[in-house]
């Protein structure tokens, strides 16, 4: 049985071969599109499960088929970068990226990253708009009409702004959260871009929740990048 179909968006000869090599091996079906306009129109004709994206093409940029893609759909798209690509991986990733891998990545990193990214894709008839009234992971629980917070059994205190983030954070497990879009959802739109606010109130949301703040069970840090719920 196939784990899924993976379009792979990748002009790069040995990264397609290692990937065609590892993906079949885990039992992924895999589509390959080598330049951009041959990925949107293989993600339209067949919709994969998920996309592997490289955001350096031979004929656009990766930035350019992430947005035709999120014009007409949510299919988890996961980017592949490169080192000197700090910016266009951050851009990627507020333009509605689930993730992204930094070039070389392991064979286990990148499996980890394609499970969690998958498990969040919409199935037909999946509206995502039941949002549970509570939210739970390990011995974290989140009573979101009451704006109630539990640790272990205890309740604590948070302010408002910590409440948003913890929600907005909980709500996409495993997803890279950059500090835009933290700053976007979380202050609002018009909000000054100041990276520093996000740093501060997930610090004290981290003295809050987690057992010890050096080492997160939950909220972990994505140097340079955001923050990313623990997934499981
Ligand atoms: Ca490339």
């Amino acid at each position: 049985m196939s784990l899924g179909r993976i379009l792979l968006v990748e002009d790069d000869v040995a990264i397609v071969r290692y990937l065609r090599t590892v993906l079949g091996h885990a039992g992924y079906e895999l589509e390959l599109a080598e330049d951009g306009a041959s990925a949107l129109s293989a993600a339209a004709a067949r919709p994969p499960d998920l996309v592997l994206l490289d955001l350096g093409l031979p004929d656009m940029d990766g930035q350019q088929v992430l947005e035709g893609l999120r014009e007409w759909t949510r299919i988890p798209v996961v980017v592949l970068s490169a080192r000197d690509q700090e910016r266009a991986k951050v851009a990627a990733l507020d333009a509605g990226a689930d993730d992204y891998l930094t070039k070389p990545f392991s064979t286990g990193e990148l499996m980890a990253r394609l499970r969690v990214a998958l498990r969040h894709s919409p199935r037909p008839g999946d509206e995502r708009g039941a949002d549970p009234a509570e939210l739970r992971v390990g011995g974290l629980r989140v009573e979101l009409p009451a704006r109630r917070v539990d640790v272990d059994g205890r309740e604590v205190r948070l302010t408002p702004i910590e409440f948003r983030l913890l929600v907005l954070l909980m709500r996409h497990p495993g997803r890279v959260l950059t500090h835009k879009i933290l700053l976007d959802e979380v202050w609002g739109p018009d909000a000054v871009d100041e990276p520093h606010y996000v740093r501060v109130h997930m610090a004290n949301l981290r003295r809050k929740i987690e057992v010890d703040p050096s080492q997160p069970r939950y909220l972990l840090t994505e140097q340079g990048v955001g923050y990313r719920f623990a997934d499981g």
